[in-house]
């Protein structure tokens, strides 16, 4: 099975989610000329959450969406919900900050996570959201820094439960040998990602903003008020916001050149007997390894094993998504042998150099966030908040993110998509060697 990632699309990409959404509402073209206070170019998690934001402050705000609201990897990810922002990302704040400015970035990290449970409350969003979590330890000096994570958390002052499981208690987290132990996390967890992106889109809708679905962003004339032109309309506002991430193209090079899309793939098995979901993943967790290409899987509602990984760094999607990720699935639970495979599809994450996410502005009113690094479905909701508090005059978390170093990636235009194919080779080998 082979990925059609063509942008302009207004059809959703075959997936589990595609297949399992709500509803199908669909949102205007963009059509003639549309004044408001705030644009927003994106329809994932980051437009999403800024303007929502947004709307809840006041504004008037537009988001566009070159295909459909959920369209990128906000409507295709693993639907893992875990905060924080990397522990390099947390050392680098710690280190240029000072302890103080870094316990309010760390808090963010818990915030990005509470944003999600408090949208799904309060816009009554049917998105399978449960608070189950899992980081699965193969080697013991895993275990060791997971343990290391969690006495930091503690003494942060982490407000969810999280246990260090052994060797000896792993299968009643993980049914499966491939593990030395973990750590549980009850404050992060999973959901259905496009059903959450729909029902934030509809509650954005709700309070009057407005959404235009196949419109495609496609020049811009900056100033006091930017316009931005698509193929059958205009925006003109005071402020302007990029959240296109890996897909946003050539449309602002001096974004695209701090990130590179990099591919990330999932399998949906058919539902499983409950005797065997029950034995597979006893606590429904969703869970990570702790490898730097790493596997990432979960139970979905309806008891399907949804096992994603297998990234690729050259720029393309692998030619059979199934053949690629279902090795992965036996080595992990050899048990699904025998089990259909329903749905496979993938999408593009935005890499930064540092991995840890870029959000700035280019202009006193343009902003942008991107680059999660494979880890962007809550942090992109405190993201997408602390740009809405900019842009309402409170500037002082923005100014902790934005103050994060971003590199381009070596090589220049051409050269840096292969430069970072070599090195995660590398990297990839490392994994596998466990060194
Ligand atoms: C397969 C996969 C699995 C993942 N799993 C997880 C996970 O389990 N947990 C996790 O935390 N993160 C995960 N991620 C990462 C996470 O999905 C992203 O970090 C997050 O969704 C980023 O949201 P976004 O809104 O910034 O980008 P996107 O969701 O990609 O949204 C960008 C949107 O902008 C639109 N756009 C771009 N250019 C234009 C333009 N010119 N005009 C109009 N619209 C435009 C695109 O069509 C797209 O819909 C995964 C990613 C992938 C691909």
């Amino acid at each position: 099975m082979r990925l059609n990632d063509r942008a302009h699309s207004l059809e959703y990409p075959p997936s589990y989610y595609a297949a399992t959404r709500n509803d199908d509402h669909r949102y205007p073209v963009l059509e003639g000329r549309v004044e408001a206070d705030v644009c927003v170019i994106g329809g994932g998690f980051s437009g999403l959450s800024t303007a929502l934001h947004l709307v809840q402050k006041g504004y008037k705000v537009a988001l566009i969406e070159q295909c459909r609201v959920g369209w990128g990897a906000s409507g295709r990810n693993g639907g893992q919900v875990i905060g924080g922002f990397g522990s390099q990302t947390q050392k680098a704040i710690d280190k240029q900050h000072g302890a103080d400015v870094g316990q309010v970035f760390w808090e963010m990290g818990v915030e990005c996570c509470d944003i999600v449970r408090d949208h799904v409350a309060r816009f009554n969003i049917d998105c399978d959201l449960t608070w189950s979590y899992y980081d699965a330890a193969a080697r013991p000096n895993e275990l060791r820094d997971l343990e290391a994570s969690m006495e930091d958390e503690i003494r942060r002052g982490y407000p969810h439960k999280q246990v260090l499981i052994s060797t000896e208690e792993t299968r009643q987290y993980v049914g499966t040998d491939r593990y030395i132990g973990g750590l549980t996390n009850e404050g992060w967890g999973h959901c259905h990602p496009l059903n959450l992106a729909r029902g934030e889109a509809k509650a954005l809708a709700d309070l009057g903003g407005l959404i235009f679905e196949g419109s495609e962003a496609q020049s811009i004339t900056y100033g006091t008020r930017p316009t931005v032109t698509t193929d059958k309309g205009q925006v003109t506002a005071d402020f302007l916001v990029f959240c296109g991430n890996a897909y946003l193209g050539d449309l602002q090079p001096q974004l695209s050149w701090k990130v590179l899309p990099a591919g990330s793939y999932i399998i949906a098995t058919e539902p499983l007997e409950e005797e065997l979901a029950q034995k597979l993943l006893p606590t429904n967790a969703a869970v990570c390894d702790q490898r730097f290409v790493l596997d990432y899987y979960r139970m979905s509602a309806d008891r399907r094993i949804l096992f994603g990984g297998g990234t690729t760094y050259h720029g393309g999607h692998p030619k059979d998504i199934i053949a690629r990720m279902r090795p992965k699935m036996l080595r992990v639970f050899p048990e699904l042998e025998n089990t259909k495979i329903d749905f496979a599809w993938g999408g593009n994450m935005a890499m930064t150099l540092s991995r840890s996410p870029h959000v700035g502005r280019l202009a006193d009113n343009v902003y942008f966030t991107q680059g999660y690094s494979g880890h962007g479905l809550a942090p992109s909701h405190i993201t997408g908040k602390i740009i809405a508090e900019t842009i309402a005059g409170q500037a002082e978390r923005f100014d902790v993110f934005s103050s994060l170093t971003h590199l381009p990636f070596p090589g220049g235009k051409y050269l840096r998509q292969p430069t970072l194919f070599i090195g995660m080779l590398y990297v990839k080998l490392r994994d596998e060697l466990g060194i």
